[in-house]
């Protein structure tokens, strides 16, 4: 009996003139002789030859684009350009017909990334989506072999919960309610008394408060989990539902939350070059090709691989808001009104069209923005004092990166209880219900930071896709939870 061997394997093994097993689909079968068969190990395809004179013709004619197929026989040096290794087939099984007139991913036509996101239970079986995931599923290992070199604790943080980490509503709920008629009080309000948490719940938007808690016992803490926001917003850089990476740690300041942030980026973006490298000169042509199709100025000067090297090659550029709104406000698409929206004072949030002048015109490389105006950060972030002009910041920093604008959103957080109750009364967050929260600045509190790493748009960056919906086997949107 010779076992299954995967293609990958195979494709690597100096071994032949062994009898071995392949299972796996067809991707394509030329001249009734050359099946190209695909076992998603890797984009690459093991060449089985068939002794079509004698097989019975029933059987050749159902060896079709799509079937699962049971290869055995040796595996033999190739004749044939492009491969070291084929396998002269003896025998061949039809594990799952696939009828050729209607399956929807035949060769000849090459599907668009829109029709493959209608059909995305199949789309696996493409080169493209395939690459995808086995990179996605690379980064996400790497995301753990990160932390847990370095002694972090991997925390499990509710995906139901009472409160809103942002404080910016928008959440999905969670209820048990027969919606039609659920139980009113006197007053004609929904009575949540009555619902299964005997309050109002949601799906998570972020771990991040939980993860406190963790890290003010364990210090280094991170989650990796999902996370949940009912924004209407249909670009190709957000989703109803994505996975997000929240690390917490005692004892960090800004800095060391940056730096933490950094070699975190770069870890995993040299894990998948070294793991991935098929896949990724796979995804890289395929960017080529799409960059061939847009006017020459708006094509990238470098190639995906360049990118990503590139990026593990140079610090990433840190400065301040208040030095990144001087450079914008001198800059030439501000001054000759070529921003939609122009940079004219301080205290204005970035829009992503800013933010990409930064990263990608001015720049040239992945940028920290840090000490963000108060007013448009988050009620946790560490307060500065105000500067000279009397502008008040927080200890915040984002990260941009060239093609995605915000991949990482951090903080030193607010440890001192006083400045945050006080900031807590100002953006009207309740801070009854956020009691546990403020003990641990009660009990024991001490500086730390974190921060949030979209994995989506990790993910969009390290392939060079265009569009969030493509990184995510499943994507949730605005009107969208097929599958
Ligand atoms: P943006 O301004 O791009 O909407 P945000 O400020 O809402 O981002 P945070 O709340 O700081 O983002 O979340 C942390 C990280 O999670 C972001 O840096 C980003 O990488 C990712 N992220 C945020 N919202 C989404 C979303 N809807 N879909 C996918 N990733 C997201
Ligand atoms: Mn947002």
């Amino acid at each position: 009996m010779s076992q299954r061997k995967k293609i990958k394997a195979l494709l690597e093994s100096t071994e032949t003139n062994v009898e071995i097993t392949v299972k796996g689909w067809v991707r394509s079968f030329r001249n009734n002789q050359f099946i190209a068969l695909n076992d998603g190990s890797t984009n690459n395809t093991l060449q089985v030859v068939v002794d079509f004179e004698n097989t019975d013709a029933a059987l050749l004619k159902r060896i079709t684009t799509g079937a699962a197929i049971s290869a055995t026989g040796l595996l033999v040096e190739s004749m044939g350009k492009g491969q070291r290794v084929e396998l002269k087939a003896k025998e061949i099984e039809i594990l799952g017909d696939c009828d050729p007139e209607s399956y929807p991913l035949q060769l000849k036509n090459r599907p668009s990334l829109e029709f493959l996101r209608e059909i995305a239970h199949l789309r696996f079986r493409t080169n493209t989506f395939g690459a995808i995931f086995r990179v996605r599923n690379s980064l996400s290992f790497a995301i753990h072999q990160f932390f847990q070199e370095r002694g972090f604790v991997y925390l499990h943080t509710p995906i139901i919960t009472a409160s809103d980490a942002e404080g910016a509503g928008e959440t999905f709920h969670v209820t048990n309610f027969d919606l039609a008629n659920p139980p009113k009080t006197d007053t004609g309000e929904i009575d949540f008394s009555e619902d299964f948490f005997a309050r109002p719940t949601n799906l998570t938007v972020s771990g991040q408060l939980e993860g406190e808690l963790g890290a003010m016992a364990l210090s280094d803490i991170y989650t990796f989990g999902p996370t949940f926001r009912a924004e209407n917003s249909n670009t190709t850089r957000h989703l109803a539902e994505f996975w997000m990476i929240e690390p917490e740690m005692a004892f960090y300041d800004l800095n060391d939350n940056m730096d933490l942030a950094e070699a975190l980026l770069k870890y995993v973006i040299k894990y998948a070059l070294d793991k991935n490298a098929d896949d990724l000169a796979f995804l890289s042509q395929r960017l080529a090709e799409e960059e061939k199709q847009k006017p020459q100025q708006d094509r990238s000067e470098m190639s995906l691989i360049e990118k990503l090297e590139f990026c593990l090659n140079n610090d990433f550029e840190r400065l301040t808001y208040t030095e990144a709104i001087n450079i914008l406000k001198e800059s030439t698409p501000n001054k000759k009104k070529k921003f939609q929206y122009l940079v004219e004072g301080w205290g204005t949030d970035l829009q992503s069209e800013h933010e990409r002048y930064l990263v990608e015109k001015h720049f040239k490389k992945p940028v920290i923005l840090t000490d963000y105006p108060k007013a448009i950060k988050a009620f946790y972030m560490r307060q500065n004092e105000p500067d000279a002009n009397g502008n008040e910041t927080v200890r915040a920093m984002d990260i941009l990166f060239p093609g995605i604008g915000e991949i990482v959103g951090g903080s030193q957080r607010e440890e001192r209880l006083d400045r945050l109750e006080k900031r807590m009364d100002e953006m009207g967050i309740p801070k009854e219900e956020l009691w546990w929260y403020l003990d641990t600045r009660r009990f024991g509190a001490c500086p730390h930071a974190g921060f949030g790493l979209g994995f989506e748009r990790l993910v969009l960056f390290v392939t060079g896709m265009g569009n969030i919906r493509d990184v995510i086997p499943f994507p949730r949107f605005p009107k969208n939870a097929e599958f």
